[in-house]
């Protein structure tokens, strides 16, 4: 087994313990990238918890990007692009739909692991009146040292080819905006997406968002959170030197 498949194994039974809440039965997905156009997803109908390296599939960036491009595909193309989309044309299992939000994150090269989850508590706030506001402000140190100074929101939108266009124009957007990449993504009444150079980035932002999420469901029982200023949460984030750009796949 190639080193960053048992990277993504371990990556995913972590992320899938029952233990932790973050996801049951077949929710959730992981994902890593092999090389500038081929990623491994978890394969359709699988288990973060239970996943050996058989449980996941490869698939091109290239091909699954051209969908979300194309102003006129629709959800009836997606099925057919993802087959696609397989480096194995003989590959009887099917990609989750949501590869193509992991498409989108892996054709970052300082991204490499990526994690998806339906954390309790994040989707507690999530699927609240108050999702937007409770998760777009930073409460401790901690909270910005392991998911950065903001994270991007998505408002919900339908599943599928909707949802990959919104979560890839917010991610630009950010990144225009910020000049530096997010470490997590959090979807409405959905869930939370992290990604990073490696899986200790992936496990540390969603451990730390459940933990964050867990202590702001309590404060909203006591009156509300107390958000940090902006400019104390300047202070604890390291920004670097240089704005990010996004770059094009071909470039
Ligand atoms: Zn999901």
């Amino acid at each position: 087994m190639s080193e960053v498949l048992e990277q993504l194994v371990e990556l995913s039974r972590y992320l899938g313990a029952p233990s932790r809440g973050y996801a049951i039965l077949g929710e959730g997905n992981t994902s890593a990238r092999l090389d500038n156009d081929t990623f491994f997803i978890k394969a359709s109908g699988t288990t973060l918890a239970t996943i050996d390296h058989t449980g996941f599939v490869a698939v091109r960036i290239s091909v699954v990007l051209e969908l979300l491009d194309a102003p006129d595909a629709g959800d009836e193309d997606v099925t057919r692009v993802l087959r696609e989309a397989l480096v194995d044309s003989q590959e009887k299992r099917r990609p989750s739909v949501e590869t193509m939000l992991h498409a989108i994150l892996l054709r970052v090269p300082e991204y490499r692991f990526v994690g998806h989850t339906h954390p309790v508590y994040t989707n507690a706030l999530l699927c609240s009146k108050v999702a937007e506001e409770a998760v777009s402000g930073r409460i401790f140190p901690d909270h910005i040292v392991s998911m950065g100074h903001k994270s991007v929101y998505v408002p919900y939108v339908d599943p599928g080819l909707p949802l990959a266009r919104e979560v890839k124009r917010r991610f630009e957007h950010f990144v225009e905006e910020e000049g530096v990449l997010p470490k997590a993504i959090l979807m409405q009444s959905h869930g939370l997406i992290t990604m990073g150079e490696l899986p200790k980035a992936v496990t540390s932002c969603t451990d730390m968002a459940e933990k964050v999420s867990q202590i702001l469901v309590g404060t909203y029982a006591l009156g509300g959170p107390r958000f940090l200023d902006a400019k104390d949460v300047q202070r604890i984030f390291t920004r670097p030197d240089e704005h990010y750009r996004l770059k094009s796949i071909a470039g």
